[in-house]
């Protein structure tokens, strides 16, 4: 069977070569005799593996030396209640920004451990835009202050971050991670499951800066303190090798294609394609507003739900799969990760075009 133009939300596409290279290597990796699975995470073709992972990251992100990237598991969820179980070391307070399904969870976790300040939302009109950030509603003794780089569900992305002075930046990166260049300076903390950018899922990837470890009271589980993983290197109990392993290829397969900043303009070209046609057709419209609307998923309608239904289906018949919308946005949603070709978007445009034409 040919593959099919994959537009699910997360997990997502995966790049062909990284693809291949593994189904190369899965029997005997490099002449190990074994398959990445079978090892252990202590030998040294493992460590090598690991290593070489972390340094690609760093090289492509360009991560300064005085953050720790860590790889973990329980995905970017797990991150929601670490962050403050870890961060909150002084006031127990944080500032947080609600833009969307993800945002929101973050929030309901960290009250759990201290005094959230929504800062500001978008909820009243469904998510569908960044909602403007007043600098004067900031706490300024926060512990950090929290965002959601790019919102999976509504299809927007912060296209400038908030300058919170002194109060850490901390960014659930998971569904942009690698797609447009950061400032990792900017940010005290990053997270980001690895299934939307990274490869699969499974692992989660930390970069905090140095400073911020080492805060956690001593009641906290082991597992979810980040200094225990900082000074185990990620290797407190066994990481979730394979994925390391997938995500060390899709790093060195941006790196190839150019790095960050490469990927980044192909990914705009890329969205450019789709939200040019949405703009121009009189059936599919995009939700969000223009200035928001991220790189990486869009959400759009015709405004008819029996008509959304008929297109979902007519489209997955010719071999464009997962367009369902999230529920609460309903109509459909194109997922349009690093590793989506081109020419998967340019053949979504052209079948709209004659879904449009066929259903006048
Ligand atoms: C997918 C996603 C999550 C949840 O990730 P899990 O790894 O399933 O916990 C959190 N935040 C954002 C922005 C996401 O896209």
């Amino acid at each position: 069977m040919e593959r099919v133009r994959n537009f699910s939300a997360g997990p997502g596409v995966i790049p062909v070569p990284v693809l291949e290279t593994a189904a190369k290597e899965m029997l005997n990796y490099r002449g190990s005799g074994m398959s990445v699975m079978e090892m252990s995470h202590r030998s040294k073709v493992f460590i090598e593996i690991a290593e070489n992972a972390e340094a690609l990251l760093r090289e492509i992100m360009n991560i300064p030396s005085n953050y720790k990237v860590l790889f973990l598991q329980g995905g970017a969820s797990t991150q929601f209640s670490m962050v403050p179980l870890n961060l909150f070391r002084n006031s127990k307070k944080c500032d947080m920004v609600n833009t969307g399904q993800w945002a929101s969870k973050a929030i309901k976790e960290a009250k759990k451990f201290g005094t959230v300040n929504v800062v500001a939302s978008s909820e009243d009109t469904n998510f569908d835009r960044i909602p403007e950030i007043d600098s004067s509603k900031f706490s300024s003794d926060a512990d950090y202050f929290h965002i959601t780089s790019n919102n999976t569900i509504f299809g927007t992305r912060f296209t400038s971050l908030p300058d919170t002075g002194d109060v850490p930046l901390v960014c659930d990166m998971s569904s942009n991670i690698l797609s447009e260049v950061y400032d990792v300076s900017k940010f005290g903390l990053i997270y980001a499951g690895a299934q939307k950018n990274m490869g699969p899922a499974g692992l989660t990837v930390v970069i905090i800066r140095d400073d911020l470890i080492g805060h956690a009271d001593k009641s906290i589980p082991t597992m979810l303190d980040y200094k225990i993983h900082a000074e185990a290197d990620s290797m407190y109990n066994t990481p979730p090798t394979y994925a390391m392993y997938i995500a060390g290829l899709v790093y060195q397969w941006v790196k190839d294609l150019g790095g960050v900043a490469a990927m980044q303009k192909i990914n705009e070209e890329k969205a450019a394609i789709l939200y040019d046609f949405l703009d121009e057709s009189s059936m599919f419209k995009g939700t969000v507003v223009k200035k928001d609307r991220s790189l990486m998923n869009v959400p759009y309608v015709t405004g008819n739900e029996e008509l959304d239904s008929k297109f979902i289906k007519e489209a997955e018949k010719a071999g464009f799969v997962n367009l369902k919308g999230y529920r609460t946005v309903g109509g459909m949603r194109a997922s349009i990760y690093n590793a989506m070709p081109v020419e998967d978007i340019k053949d979504l445009v052209e079948f709209m075009k004659k879904f449009e034409v066929d259903n006048k």
